[in-house]
């Protein structure tokens, strides 16, 4: 288990990570989602004493990291895939942790072969591959087989072969007791691999939720209609008390009924559907959601252009860069460009 209290860092007048207080609990896997330069980063390094707090407390298993004795066997994490001295064998780095922990040699070849390196165990870090040091990495926080992990980013840059591996390895890790905490600002990865979300923007807890409530709480479901007789469906669907909402395409959005009612409805009164689909918001669509009023809460000191009202969360200007992890074409909420749009003013 993880307790943070108050936990905050600041860099001069920088806010990197503020009064953040939460527990990160066993058995499950859970994400740590924000956007790049939310402080998920910084939050892992204060996690594992790598950076001192500005204010309040990390507890791993009720200890501070340097009471820890053999911290390796308590907590493993993977932050930096590359910090690796590169002229060292996968297998040489391995033994150096190793050897700095009280953990037995013969271990060091048991992660290479649950990691899959076994085979490039004498080869210098320094020609791996990003996955391969993925790989390598994860085997360093395995090492120790302790009970508490974090991965900052593991799947940035990996294949799909790789994605599948590690989150199939979280979920095996977390299902054996441990606790398993994720960062990512991949809304769609974690969907598929965290059971609890602790979101952040601007250093600021956010959400703190399952991911089914996560998504409940911040999302829709709504039917999408499209008919050439607009007006008709408008005028039956307001006669039959149901409201709808005018969407772009001559589309019309309804909250609140099933598709099956809807299509059984136009059917009886003889009008022509070109379109009758449930939507139900995603994991990306909700968290954009939370980021973008976020965006409006700090309107005054980050001069980002708020949504505008009865859009959805978009307004990205053009030329502003696509966030990683978005799919082209899609609205983007202001949150995600607000410090791109800061650096530049
Ligand atoms: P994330 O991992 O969520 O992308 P980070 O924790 O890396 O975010 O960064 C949070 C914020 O703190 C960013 O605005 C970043 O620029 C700033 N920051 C991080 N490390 C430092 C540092 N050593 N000095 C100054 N600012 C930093
Ligand atoms: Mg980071």
């Amino acid at each position: 288990m993880i307790e943070l209290e108050g936990l905050t860092k600041h860099y001069g007048d920088k806010v990197a990570v503020e009064d953040l207080t939460l527990t990160v609990r066993p058995g499950i896997v859970t994400g740590f989602l924000g956007p790049n330069g939310a402080g998920k980063s910084t939050t892992m390094r204060m996690m594992l004493d790598l950076d001192n707090p500005t204010a309040g407390t990390v507890r791993i298993d009720g200890k501070h990291y340097r009471q820890l004795q053999d911290p390796l066997t308590y907590i493993g994490a993977l932050l930096e895939a590359k910090s690796v001295h590169g002229g060292r064998s996968a297998a040489n780095h391995l033994l150096c942790l190793a050897q700095s922990n009280g953990i037995p040699r013969s271990r060091v070849f048991e992660v290479l072969d649950t990691v899959g390196l076994s085979a490039v165990a004498k080869k210098r870090a320094k020609g791996f591959s990003l996955g391969m040091s993925q790989r390598l990495g994860i085997a360093a926080a395995l090492l120790g087989d302790p009970q508490v992990l974090l991965f900052d980013e593991p799947v940035n840059g990996l294949d799909p072969e790789g994605i599948h591996w590690i989150r199939n390895l979280m979920k095996n890790l977390a299902a054996q007791g441990r606790t398993v905490f994720v960062s990512s600002h991949l809304m769609s990865e974690m969907a598929l691999t965290a059971e609890h979300l602790i979101v952040i923007g601007q250093g600021r807890l956010m959400a703190d939720t399952s991911m089914r409530e996560f998504i409940h709480q911040n999302s829709r479901s709504y039917v999408r209609m499209r008919s050439p007789e607009r007006e008709k469906l408008l005028d039956l669907l307001h006669s039959e008390g149901i409201d709808a909402v005018a969407a772009g395409n001559g589309s019309l959005e309804v909250d609140g009924v099933p598709a099956d009612r809807l299509g059984e409805l136009a059917a009886a009164h003889q009008l022509v559907l070109h379109e009758l689909s449930p939507q139900h918001a995603s994991l990306e669509e909700a968290f954009m959601q939370l980021t973008a009023d976020s965006v409006e809460y700090h309107a005054h000191d980050g001069e980002p252009v708020p949504a505008q009202a009865g859009s959805p969360p978009g307004g990205r200007s053009p030329g502003a860069p696509q966030p990683a992890g978005a799919r082209p074409g899609e609205p983007q909420p202001t949150g995600w460009g607000a410090d791109w749009q800061k650096k530049r003013s």
